[in-house]
């Protein structure tokens, strides 16, 4: 089965609970609702693939919607669960069991047949946006099935950064290292390892909110990706440029990072349908992607009207994740090369 080629990421949403926690975000699912129930002219008749159905969610609204019929692709283990509830006759969910077909399987190997379709739907966004890697899932499953013209919801997303201070993230993560300087450990002298173990935890993203106050700048230009444009290869390797004009004297601590979501309808006639976008950004409400910060291994003095600019350059690794590093130059003068910037590696 799949889940024996990618045992931990398929095993995991085969869960309920992951599902649970998906579903119950609230500014989540009620995006894509609305993304789908508002765009109905998008829908209507039409034939629809859910890449990554999960629970069903997205196929469950996109009938209701009016979709013609509904290919619900799931790798993991879930397919079961979507058949079990379309297949409860006794409750509304009759009316999906006509409109729902379930294809367990990774979307790059379905075996059967499949016919193009008109719309694509999927939920393929990790922590900022683009870690575990189902966004290549998404662009194979564009290329392969979506009819020229077709849709894809969402159709765009945005990635923003923007430097933070925060001592006390700062001073905790500090306190850690400071193990490593153990001279006299039950008699053992770990201060070698100090240089590595700093390296090593400085390089830990931390995934979580954070109160925007602490935030040093406006964040920089938003970093664009057209999910109806971007190919696999942009995808494996992505360098995302950042300038930012600093509004507090203080110490900068790091990079955080956040998206937003942007599904745009296309015209079909005179209907217009409704631009739906969502926001992750540290003053929005809580999603479950929460927001992602990058620390510096040394703080960074600046002042009020610095110009600080860099780039963060994010790789694939071999675990459904990405390496990244970057650099900091302010007003000109470079303070860090990428292995100062610290060497991070998503999650
Ligand atoms: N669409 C659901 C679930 C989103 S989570 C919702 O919005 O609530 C992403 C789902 O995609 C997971 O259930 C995962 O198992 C599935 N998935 C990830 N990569 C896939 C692939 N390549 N082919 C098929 N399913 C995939």
């Amino acid at each position: 089965s799949v889940e024996a080629r990618d045992p931990i990421y398929f095993g995991y949403y085969a869960l309920l609970t992951h599902q649970q926690n998906m579903l119950i975000d609230s500014v989540r699912t009620s995006t894509y609702q609305s993304a789908i129930m508002q765009n109905h002219h998008v829908f209507q008749d039409a034939l629809v693939m859910d890449v990554g159905a999960g629970s069903g969610v997205l196929s469950y609204f996109s009938a209701y919607a009016g979709a013609r019929h509904v290919y619900a692709v799931e790798a993991s283990n879930m397919a079961r669960r979507i058949r079990q509830l379309l297949a409860r006759t006794d409750t509304h969910n009759t009316f999906l069991k006509d409109r729902v077909t379930v294809v367990q399987s990774k979307v790059e190997d379905i075996k059967e047949e499949l016919p193009k379709v008109d719309v694509i739907i999927s939920e393929p966004i990790g922590v900022l946006l683009f870690h575990e890697r189902m966004l290549e899932s998404f662009v194979y499953a564009r290329d392969k099935y979506l009819k020229p013209g077709g849709t894809i919801f969402p159709s765009s997303g945005s990635i923003f950064l923007s430097p933070f201070t925060d001592a006390i993230l700062y001073t905790e993560t500090m306190t850690k290292v400071r193990f490593w300087e153990s001279t006299n450990f039950y008699g053992i002298d770990f201060s070698p390892l100090f240089d590595e173990a700093k390296d090593e935890y400085f390089a830990m993203p931390v995934v979580g909110h954070f109160d925007p106050k602490s935030l040093m700048a406006a964040p920089a230009a938003p970093y664009a990706m057209d999910f109806t444009t971007i190919t696999r290869e942009e995808l494996l390797d992505l360098v995302i440029p950042f300038e930012w004009t600093v509004s507090y004297t203080g110490l900068i601590h790091g990079i955080g990072g956040w998206f937003d979501l942007v599904f745009t309808p296309p015209p079909i006639g005179d209907e217009l349908g409704s631009t739906v976008s969502m926001s992750t950004a540290p003053n929005a409400a809580n999603t479950h992607w929460q927001q992602v910060r990058f620390l510096l291994t040394e703080p960074l003095a600046v002042n009020a009207g610095d110009v600080v600019r860099g780039w963060l350059r994010c790789r694939v690794n071999a675990m459904r994740s990405y390496m990244i590093a970057g650099e900091l130059v302010v007003n000109e003068t470079p303070i860090s090369d990428p292995a100062d910037a610290g060497v991070t590696e998503a999650l």
